[in-house]
């Protein structure tokens, strides 16, 4: 960087677009792409399964108030359950599989797959929020639970 240009701040690489659906089409991209919504960055978890606390790039905190993943943990309940339900209705119905069989695909199935989708149930439900509430709410008036009280 040279010396002219001023310092980018870690908020100024956020490009999220305001509303409508190229906000959307960007959301889902990086919820897919297991990216920070706010910038795009990748690395946005320590490992597979843990997410960082903020984004390293543009500083974006991702919990924006108590409890937000809860919701995430609700899509997670939702689709590990309806999936392997789904699957399994369907492999009884057409295939000839012993009930046996479908024990050994389904049993594991059920196990693995919270497993793997719990960082996609994350991204996606941060892909849900920042759709239904676009608002960029201060840090400090989430913390102090004051986005709703008139200005
Ligand atoms: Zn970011």
């Amino acid at each position: 960087m040279s010396a002219d240009q001023p310092e980018r701040t870690p908020e100024s690489y956020r490009d999220l677009p305001a509303s409508g659906s190229d906000r959307f089409r960007t959301l889902l991209k990086r919820a897919v792409g297991r990216r920070c919504p706010q910038c795009g960055s990748k690395g946005i978890f320590k490992h597979f399964i843990e997410l960082k606390p903020r984004c390293p790039r543009c500083n974006y905190r991702f919990d924006r108030e108590e409890g937000y993943f809860l919701g995430g943990y609700a899509l997670n309940v939702f689709f590990v359950g309806l999936i392997p339900l789904l699957l399994l209705v369907l492999a009884f119905i057409y295939t000839d599989y012993s009930w046996v069989t479908l024990e050994i695909i389904f049993i594991p199935l059920a196990i693995l797959l919270p497993i793997v989708l719990f960082p996609y149930t994350r991204t996606f439900w941060m892909l849900i929020d920042l759709t239904v509430d676009p608002t960029e709410h201060s840090e400090k008036q989430l913390r102090s639970g004051q986005m709703n009280k008139p200005q």
